[in-house]
């Protein structure tokens, strides 16, 4: 279950207190505040608290700008500029903070993202719910032949029924393992801090995530990115829908200029300029290696 009784609670509880307050508010993320969307089988992603809008990113960059920015037509205009610009901080105006719920190997990849603020669940202090990732049969595939860091074809039917018999057996014997050797019924019981260690990394574990929103942008860059592995970018695939809602207008420029955009080098754009003018331009001709040349077309063609 993505969510305790307890935990349902507090959000009804959260949610029916509404207070007045001076500070800059976003319609359309005080709709998100608090409740929880699901993601995979256990885990859940809702926001806690947040820090400004699209208004509070404008009103950091026209202290750089000051009169300048009476050129720009417009909030959404000038959002853009500074996103197509690279002019990065005004965005760091803006935070986030999220209550994440997620497997241990996902939490392994999201916190190696280190300009955020993390606070973990504690298993030295308390102990582990008995809660596993259990993939959907439709997300087990084989190991990919073209690319070393991800799955390819999707396993047979027998193959998954086989592989999810083993996860789910491995699971129950650890967490049985885990209770029974932290049990101080008539023994000593083994402090919780080192029977964790026998627990698998598809087991999960919560944390606050405090992020600005220029971090969180890169984040979402990396992870909701196909190239992404699918169990961290349905996470990322929540979160930014939430901050579509939020900060709609720097959300339209991220989504145009990084998630929509591509980086293409020197190289790439000499190859571009010779097609227009009517070059036929080949790998062997384009001075690019095989692998370069191959995602130089998946762009063009995508
Ligand atoms: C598809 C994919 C595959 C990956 N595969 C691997 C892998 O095989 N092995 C592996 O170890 N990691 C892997 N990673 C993790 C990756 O290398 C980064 O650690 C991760 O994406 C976080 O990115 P970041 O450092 O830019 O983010 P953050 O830590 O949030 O940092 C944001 C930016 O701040 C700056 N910064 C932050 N801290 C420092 C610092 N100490 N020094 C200098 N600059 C800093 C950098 O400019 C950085 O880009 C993978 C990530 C992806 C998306």
């Amino acid at each position: 279950m993505p969510l305790s009784p307890e935990q349902l609670a507090e959000i009804e509880d959260q949610r029916s207190a509404p207070r007045q307050t001076l500070r800059a508010v976003s319609e359309g993320m005080e709709n998100h505040l608090y409740r929880a969307y699901d993601v995979l089988d256990h885990g859940f992603i809702r926001v806690i608290d947040y820090m400004g809008d699209d208004a509070a990113i404008c009103q950091a960059a026209r202290v750089s700008y000051g009169k300048g920015t009476k050129t720009v037509q417009n909030d959404a205009g000038l959002i853009r500029y500074l996103m197509r610009h690279w002019h990065s901080t005004p965005f760091e105006m803006c935070e986030i903070k999220l209550h994440v719920k997620l497997p241990v190997f996902v939490a392994r990849q999201w916190i190696r993202h280190r300009t955020a603020n993390v606070n973990e669940y504690s298993a030295r202090y308390s102990i582990m719910d008995r809660e596993f990732y259990i993939p959907a049969p439709e997300q087990l595939a084989a190991q990919s032949v073209v690319n070393n860091q991800g799955r390819g074809e999707a396993l047979t039917a027998d193959e998954s029924a086989r592989v999810l018999d083993i996860l789910k057996s491995d699971a129950a014997q650890c967490y049985d393992h885990y209770a029974e050797m932290i049990s101080d019924d008539g023994k000593q019981g083994l402090a919780r801090e080192l029977a964790r260690m026998n627990l698998p990394a598809n087991i999960y574990t919560q944390w606050y995530w405090k992020v600005d929103l220029h971090n969180l942008f890169h984040f979402l860059r990396l992870r909701a990115d196909m190239h992404a592995q699918y169990e961290i970018r349905v996470y990322a695939d929540a979160i930014a829908k939430v901050v579509a809602d939020w900060v709609p207008a720097a959300y339209g420029a991220f989504e145009d200029y990084r998630m929509g955009g591509e980086n293409l080098s020197a190289q790439a754009l000499d190859c571009v300029r010779r097609m227009v003018k009517g070059e036929k331009v080949t790998q062997e001709t384009s001075g690019m290696s095989k692998g370069e040349w191959r995602e130089f077309e998946g762009v063009l063609t995508k």
